[in-house]
């Protein structure tokens, strides 16, 4: 079901849930919209979800970062901000029947204060010095 765990050895297990969170969510809302069959993408979702994964391999924050929604830096392009939001409102609340314990993960990677990167940065400097 994984196709794209290939980069997933050398990550913070953070970074790795932050992943299957959204993997799942996509299938959930790609189901349901596109009338698709099994547990294959439609092109426009397969795209969606590479495009994830590489924000989160580039994402500044990796294992401080809390949930996408309440990060501080939005580094979607607004169309793909627009489809994460539709896909977000979708399969969120649907997260807790699918997966719940992703979901709950989730809810508390959420409650994780979101830090701005000028926080990230000095913590790793204090950390290195
Ligand atoms: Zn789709």
């Amino acid at each position: 079901m994984f196709k794209r765990e290939l980069n997933l050895g050398k990550q913070h297990p953070r970074i790795i849930r932050e992943k299957k969170t959204i993997d799942k969510m996509v299938h959930i809302y790609c189901k349901s919209h596109h009338n698709i069959k099994s547990n294959q993408l439609c092109d426009e979702c397969n795209e969606f979800l590479e495009y994830a994964f590489i924000r989160l391999d580039k994402c500044p924050f990796q294992e401080e970062k809390s949930t996408c929604g309440k990060c501080v830096v939005h580094c979607y392009q607004p169309q793909m901000r627009e489809k994460a939001k539709k896909i977000m409102r979708y399969s969120g609340p649907r997260m807790l029947l699918h997966s719940p314990i992703l979901a709950l993960h989730h809810l508390i990677d959420g409650r994780k204060k979101p830090q701005t990167l000028k926080e990230v940065k000095e913590k790793k400097s204090k950390k290195s010095s």
